[in-house]
């Protein structure tokens, strides 16, 4: 991802921006579920990256293991030999709600009158507290997350199978999520009725393979199958995948920055490619802000399909003007005051040959509090360039997210309280220039209505901006009618 180390605030944790979560499920009968799944995770590691975990039932029970830290250092020979059993449901988090304890690790496990399960869940309810209310006054104060309310709720929600559960606390929950469920034998994923958040289903010869991005179902070697629709319930168990649907029917709202930033470029979505979008709005850029210049370059990784795309539109030679250093995680000891006063270069170091003497067009996904793209210019600058235009494959962030990316509060958001034109003089650059929406949308080659772009326009998705105010909280409605299924 192109965000660099905010090399000004305190380390780590520096950023202000958590990212989302990666969801992954596997039944495969005879196969090595707990191994499958983990290099499922593996591929959805840049969801997140504080803490994992991969829960496998055999038939009889479930076996979960989660642990603060990346995939790679969590799973060994020895923990995976111990997942065994033919169902498995897998999380990489980061949070959004809850803090960064291992408690809030997913999988999480709960005990139901119909077994046990393990939830995963990659998204953020708005309605929280009202869900909480309707817990056992002895279950409300242990619970931190809202996926935790939801888990706790699937267990007292009446309903003969976990389907029909499901659709009875589809009826009461809002906000997005995209769930992937392990019973001891089935494997369950449904998605809210909004499709916020994505998730596909995916098969192999002898199973199936639910995950959030098709980059996941390509590495273990499944074969893509199709989105899970908003609002469907997808169960697989010895008779087959079967698909049901919540009667809950809402306007389809995805998140429009899984095209931004978040997913990998060769995910598939909605039949589109990430990449092939992010290079469409490179070149969409290219024709709405020009700019008089020698070379284009973009900040790896994420603005690299768009930074080709505008090269490819403007005729401008594409260079390499960063390098990146892959290894630097978000755990890291912090520099001292002295090393930044002598200019680290933890995450990015600049390509003098490439940029010296040179007017260079700097193409990114997103400007967010603006501190990483300030850097950058200075870094781009120092190295030679003469001039330095910024070129954005977004439009100005000016809304906070609600819905999975804990995003700035719009204190931080510098689009929020910024002209373009403070923007540019704040991050030192000779030239801004933002893709519009229109522009972006379009790139995208998916329906334009059925977005949500509420940290871009301010509109989300009905129902859900009930709950956000004028100054960005979210605030509790009064309770919604229940119906005759309120848990026990
Ligand atoms: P800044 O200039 O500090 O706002 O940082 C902009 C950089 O942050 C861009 O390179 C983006 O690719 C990256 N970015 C955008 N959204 C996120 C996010 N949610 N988490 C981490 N980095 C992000």
């Amino acid at each position: 991802m192109a965000r660099a180390f905010d090399e000004e605030a305190p380390y780590p944790g520096g950023e202000a921006l958590n990212e989302k979560c990666g969801v992954l499920g596997v039944r495969a009968r005879g196969a090595d579920v707990a191994r499958i799944a983990y290099f499922g995770l593996y591929a959805l590691q840049h969801r997140g990256q504080e803490s994992a975990g991969l829960a496998v039932g055999d038939g009889h029970t479930i076996v979960c293991h989660r642990e603060m830290g990346l995939i790679g250092a969590i799973f060994d020979e020895e923990i995976l030999s111990k997942l065994t059993g033919y169902v498995a449901c897998g999380h990489t988090r980061y949070s959004t709600t809850g803090s960064s304890l291992v408690v809030n690790a997913q999988p999480l496990l709960e005990s139901s009158p119909l077994g046990d399960f393990a939830l995963a869940h990659n998204g953020n309810l708005t309605n929280t507290e009202q869900l909480r209310a309707l817990l056992p006054p002895e279950q409300r104060l242990q619970t931190e997350s809202d996926s935790d309310v939801m888990a706790k709720l699937l267990a007292l929600e009446p309903g003969r199978d976990f389907v029909e559960r499901i659709k009875s606390l589809m009826r009461r929950m809002e906000g997005s999520y995209s769930i992937v469920l392990a019973t001891t034998d089935q494997l369950i994923a449904f998605r809210d009725p909004w499709g916020i958040r994505p998730l596909c289903i995916g098969r192999f010869a002898d199973g199936w393979i639910v995950a959030s991005e098709s980059c996941a179902l390509a590495t273990v070697g499944a074969e893509f199958v199709r989105e899970i629709e908003p609002g469907e319930i997808i169960c697989v168990d010895d008779g087959g995948l079967r698909s049901e649907r919540s009667e809950i029917v809402r306007k389809p709202s995805f998140c429009v920055f899984e095209y931004i930033y978040f997913s990998r470029p060769d995910s598939v979505m909605a039949g589109s490619s990430i990449y092939i979008a992010r290079h469409a709005m490179g070149r969409r850029l290219a024709q709405e802000h020009p700019a008089e210049a020698d070379v284009v370059m973009a900040v790896p990784d994420s603005a690299v399909p768009g930074g080709i795309g505008y090269s490819d539109e403007s005729g401008l030679p594409y260079v390499e003007g960063l390098i990146k250093n892959r290894y630097i995680g978000r755990t890291f000891i912090s520099p001292d005051q002295s090393m930044r006063a002598r200019g680290v270069k933890l995450k990015f170091n600049p390509l003098v040959e490439n940029l010296r003497g040179k007017r260079v067009v700097v193409v990114d996904d997103s400007i967010v509090r603006g501190t990483t793209t300030r850097n950058i210019v200075r870094m781009v600058r120092e190295a030679g360039a003469i001039a330095v235009h910024v070129r954005i494959t977004s439009p100005p962030m000016i809304h906070p997210c609600f819905l999975g990316v804990d995003t700035a509060s719009y204190d931080e958001l510098i689009a929020a309280n910024k002209s373009v034109e403070e923007i540019r003089e704040h991050i030192g650059a000779d030239s801004l220039g933002y893709l519009s929406l229109k522009g972006l949308l379009a790139a995208t080659g998916r329906p334009t209505g059925d977005f949500c772009t509420g940290c871009l326009s301010g509109r989300y998705p009905e129902v859900i901006c009930d709950h956000v105010e004028g100054d960005g909280r979210i605030v509790s409605k009064p309770e919604p009618a229940l119906s005759a299924s309120r848990p026990r």
